[in-house]
């Protein structure tokens, strides 16, 4: 059977099994879905535990030169890497700004490298699900790091965040103003902030940026997940590959850290749940937008617009109709 023989060739380490299984999962056609699921099945407990490290930056920030340095510097150390991408922009326009392939092209010519487009047009909840599966299918096909890149707008840092063991945020070298353009809840999110481009004429900017973000993690409460000192901050040079090192080192200590401590497979238990609630949410919606259920609504919103229904028994009759009571 197909599907029996993709998942042999994904256990083996084929790239191109890896990417034709990814395009199954990110299919709408229930063909390609039944499939994907079997699969993802077949798969399940295969491959390794990856180190799933998040990202996330605005445009022009360095995202894909950093990834890039990182990636074969994690190579070059016997690692193999996959690269994924959750982009925020493709789900709403249909146009990508992460993941296209004339980026990181050092990297993509690398054996030990998998890199992946983001999926296009998609609303975000589908978005996650497929990156949730890739993720699985990276770790069967025994990826040591998988990281899922993201742009710093709406919603997508949570749901990278919930994808992930470690999360990084970069930045670029600033004013003082700027790092008040950080939202709170990006800054909290974050594990390590890298204050990227550390290096020629920027480079005691990007200092003073990493010290100001130093000092805003320190009034942020101490998570019981971490050692003392993080979250934290230092500067990294993507173009130069300054700092990847000790960007590196920092991640295994806290990847050490909770999984000594148990807050590693606490978290990951914890995301799967999370997981779990955002699917039953989403069907259910999913269930409320189809033509039936339209017009049942508008029915019954007539109805009790009208004062014949109050709006009570209306939603009881709705969710009877959806035979979700
Ligand atoms: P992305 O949009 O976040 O993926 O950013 P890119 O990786 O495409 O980089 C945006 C621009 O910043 C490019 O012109 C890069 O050459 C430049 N850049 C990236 N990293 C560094 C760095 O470490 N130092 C300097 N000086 N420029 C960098």
């Amino acid at each position: 059977m197909q599907t029996d023989s993709l998942g042999d060739r994904i256990l083996n380490g084929e790239r191109r099994a890896l990417a034709r299984a990814i395009t199954l999962v990110e299919s709408n056609r229930a063909d390609h879905r039944a499939q994907a699921a079997e699969l993802l099945g077949q798969l399940a407990g295969a491959g390794r535990q990856s180190l799933r490290i998040g990202m996330s930056g605005t445009p022009g920030v360095g995202k894909s030169t950093f990834i890039e340095s990182f990636g074969m510097m994690l190579t070059a150390q016997g690692l193999r890497v996959a690269v994924l991408a959750v982009d925020p922009s493709s789900a709403r326009s249909g146009g990508s700004i992460l993941g296209d392939k004339t980026r990181m092209e050092r990297l993509s010519r690398d054996k030990n490298a998998f890199i992946r487009p983001s999926p296009s047009q998609s609303h975000l909840g589908g978005v996650a699900r497929r990156t949730r599966e890739a993720i699985a299918l990276c770790e069967a096909a025994a990826y040591d790091v998988v990281l899922i890149e993201t742009v710093g707008v709406g919603q997508s840092e949570t749901v990278v965040s919930e994808l992930s063991d470690l999360f990084l945020l970069l930045l670029a070298p600033a004013g003082g103003d700027e790092l008040q353009g950080v939202k709170r809840g990006i800054m909290e999110m974050a594990d390590i902030i890298l204050v990227n481009k550390a290096d020629g004429d920027l480079k005691a900017t990007a200092t003073r940026t990493c010290a100001d973000y130093a000092g805003a993690l320190r009034l942020l409460r101490k998570r019981p997940q971490d050692p003392e000192g993080y979250p934290r901050a230092m500067t990294v040079s993507a173009v130069e590959e300054h700092g990847l090192e000790q960007a590196w080192e920092e991640m295994q200590t806290l990847t050490q850290w909770r999984r000594d401590s148990g807050h590693w497979d606490t978290n990951r238990a914890t995301q799967a749940r999370y997981w779990f609630e955002q699917e039953v949410r989403h069907a259910l919606l999913a269930r409320l937008e189809t033509p039936t259920a339209r017009a049942e609504m508008e029915q019954m919103s007539a109805k009790v617009g009208a004062g014949d229904l109050s709006p009570s028994a209306a939603a009881e009759h709705m969710l009877a109709s959806l035979g979700v009571d």
